[in-house]
C-alpha cells in the first residue's frame, strides 16, 4: 500500500528550520514510495494561531518546493485540512469514547489540579491525575450538572499500557502507570492535541507519521487513542531535534530559525534541502552534495541517525556556494535579480541587460557564498560612489608612499592596450618592481583603493571589469 504520510504544523510561530525538516523528511518518504504527502493546520489554539502565520507557513514550503498533495487551497479527499474546521469530528470521537467506556467524564477545577500538583512538587513527587472523578457517584454527577458544573473528558489509560515500534528508535514501551488519564475534550468543547491529532490520522488514512522526537513522550497516548477509536495505529518515526553549534536545541540565539529569514538571506532553497536533508540522515556513502530527485531516490527511514544531528552555518554556507557555483547561468541570474532590485540597482544597465548581468555574476560567483553577497560585492563595480571599508583603508593604504605608487600605476595603465586581464596584470606587476614594491602589496592596496575593500574579485578582473576610463577615475 502506497504509504499516506502528513505534515501538521500548528500556526503558532513560521515555518523554522526544524519544522522544514520534518516537512521534507515526510514529503522525501512520500515521493520516494510513490505516497502522498498531506499538510493539515493544526489551529485548535485560537489565541495562538493566526492567518498570519498559516500564510508563512504555505510560503515556507512552496520556497523550498515542499509541494503538498492534500491540503489547504487545494482540498483534496480529506478536506478540511484545518483543525478548527473539524471540531464536531473531534467532538463525535469524545462522544464515542464515552459511550464504549474508554473515556469518563471529569468535572475538577483546575485551581484542584494545580494544589494537588503544587503540593505533590513541594513533597519532591511527580503528580498525575488522581481518577477521583472516575468513580463519581450517579447522584453527585447530577448534582455537578445540575450546578451547571465544566466538565472535561478523560481518557481512561489501561493498566497495559502502550507499547511501539519507532522506526529511528526501536520498540518503546510505557507502563500504564507512567500515563495519566488525560484530557481528550475540555470543558469549552475543544480538543487536546492528542485527541484530535488521532482523530485526523484515522480519517486522513495516515500510515506513517514522521515527527519531531519531541512528541515520544505522546505517542503512548496517541497508540491507545488509535486501538480505542478501533482505528490502525500508524508507523512512526521520531526524529531527533536539530542542535546548535554549543549542543542546544537550535532557537533563535544561533541565528535565523524561520526558513523565509534563509531566502532573505540568500540562500537557494535546492542547497537549503540539501542541507536539510542531512541533518540528521544520510544516504550511506559519502554524498554530501545532492539534488532533490537523488534524495528522493536515497530517502530511507532506517538512516536517520537516533543521535541529534548539529546545525552548522559554515556548512550550509559552503552548500550555498557550490550550488552558486554550478547553476545554470540564468536560474543563478533570476535567483540574484531581486536581490540587486531589492538594493536598488535592479535598472543599471549592466543588471538590466541579461549579457551584461550574467558577465558580472560570473566574475562574482566562484567566491559568493550568499547571494546578498553578489549585491555587496557589485556595488563597487556598478556605481562611482564606492564605500571604504576603514579598517581596509588602515591596512592597505596608510603608508604614505602609496598614492605615488598609485599614480604610477594609472600611468602605467593608460598604456595598456588592449585593456584586457594579461595587459592590466603586467602592468601591475611592472609597476609594483620598478618601484621596488611586492607585487601583492600592490594589488591589495590598489583593490581597496578601487573597490573600497579587502575581498573582491581578482584585481585584475576586477580593473578588466572597470575598463580604462572608469579606473583612471576611481583611486581617490
Ligand atoms: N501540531 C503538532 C506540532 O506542531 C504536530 C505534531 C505531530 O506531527 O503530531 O508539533
Amino acid at each position: 500500500m502506497a504509504p499516506r504520510v502528513r505534515f501538521a504544523p500548528s500556526p503558532t510561530g513560521y515555518l523554522h528550520v526544524g519544522g522544514a525538516r520534518t516537512a521534507l523528511f515526510n514529503w522525501l518518504y512520500a515521493h520516494r514510495h510513490g505516497g502522498t504527502f498531506v499538510l493539515r493546520i493544526e489551529d485548535t489554539d485560537v489565541e495562538r494561531s493566526s492567518q498570519d502565520m498559516v500564510t508563512g507557513i504555505l510560503d515556507g514550503m512552496r520556497w523550498l518546493g515542499l509541494t503538498w498533495d492534500e491540503g489547504p487551497e487545494i482540498g483534496g479527499r480529506h478536506a478540511p485540512y484545518f483543525q478548527s474546521e473539524r471540531l464536531e469530528r473531534y467532538r463525535a470521537a469524545a462522544d464515542r469514547l464515552l459511550k464504549d467506556g474508554h473515556a469518563y467524564f471529569c468535572y475538577c477545577t483546575s485551581d484542584r489540579l494545580r494544589d494537588e500538583r503544587e503540593r505533590a512538587e513541594a513533597r519532591g513527587e511527580a503528580w498525575q491525575y488522581d481518577r477521583a472523578c472516575l468513580s463519581l457517584s450517579a447522584d453527585r454527577t447530577r448534582e455537578l450538572d445540575a450546578a451547571g458544573a465544566p466538565k472535561a473528558i478523560r481518557f481512561k489509560v489501561p493498566a497495559s499500557g502502550a507499547a511501539f515500534d519507532d522506526a529511528v528508535h526501536g520498540p518503546i514501551a510505557f507502563d500504564g502507570a507512567s500515563i495519566e488519564d488525560f484530557v481528550i475534550l475540555r470543558s469549552d468543547l475543544y480538543p487536546t492535541y492528542h485527541l484530535s491529532v488521532v482523530v485526523d490520522d484515522t480519517d486522513m488514512g495516515i500510515t506513517d507519521v514522521i515527527r519531531g522526537d519531541d512528541h515520544i513522550s505522546n505517542t503512548p497516548k496517541h497508540v491507545l487513542l488509535f486501538q480505542a477509536l478501533g482505528a490502525s495505529v500508524p508507523r512512526f518515526a521520531h526524529v531527533p531535534l536539530i542542535l546548535g553549534a554549543d549542543k542546544k536545541r537550535l532557537s533563535k540565539r544561533h541565528g535565523a530559525t524561520s526558513v523565509m529569514e534563509y531566502q532573505r538571506q540568500g540562500y537557494l532553497a535546492p542547497a537549503v534541502v540539501n542541507f536539510l536533508a542531512l541533518l540528521g540522515w544520510s544516504p550511506g556513502d559519502e554524498r554530501g552534495l545532492m539534488t532533490t530527485q537523488e534524495l528522493i531516490d536515497s530517502f530511507a527511514l532506517k538512516r536517520i541517525s537516533a543521535g541529534n544531528p548539529v546545525f552548522h552555518t559554515e556548512k550550509l554556507d559552503w552548500m550555498n556556494g557550490q550550488y552558486i557555483v554550478r547553476m545554470p547561468i540564468e536560474d543563478l541570474a533570476a535567483a540574484a535579480r531581486p536581490f540587486f532590485s531589492d538594493a536598488g540597482l535592479g535598472a543599471h544597465p549592466l543588471v538590466a541587460e541579461p549579457r551584461a548581468f550574467h558577465r558580472l555574476l560570473e566574475l562574482l560567483r566562484p567566491r559568493a557564498k550568499r547571494l546578498t553577497e553578489f549585491v555587496e560585492q557589485a556595488r563597487p563595480l556598478l556605481t562611482e560612489d564606492v564605500s571604504y571599508e576603514q579598517e581596509a583603508v588602515d591596512k592597505h593604504l596608510a603608508s604614505p608612499d602609496l598614492a605615488g605608487h598609485i599614480t604610477a600605476l594609472v600611468e602605467t595603465l593608460s598604456a595598456a592596450t588592449p585593456f584586457d586581464e594579461a595587459q592590466v596584470e603586467a602592468a601591475v606587476r611592472g609597476t609594483a618592481s620598478a618601484r621596488g614594491l611586492k607585487a601583492g602589496a600592490l594589488i591589495h592596496a590598489t583593490r581597496v583603493a578601487v573597490t573600497g575593500r579587502t575581498q573582491s574579485p581578482g584585481l585584475f578582473e576586477v580593473l578588466t571589469w572597470l575598463g580604462p576610463e572608469r579606473t583612471r577615475a576611481r583611486p581617490r
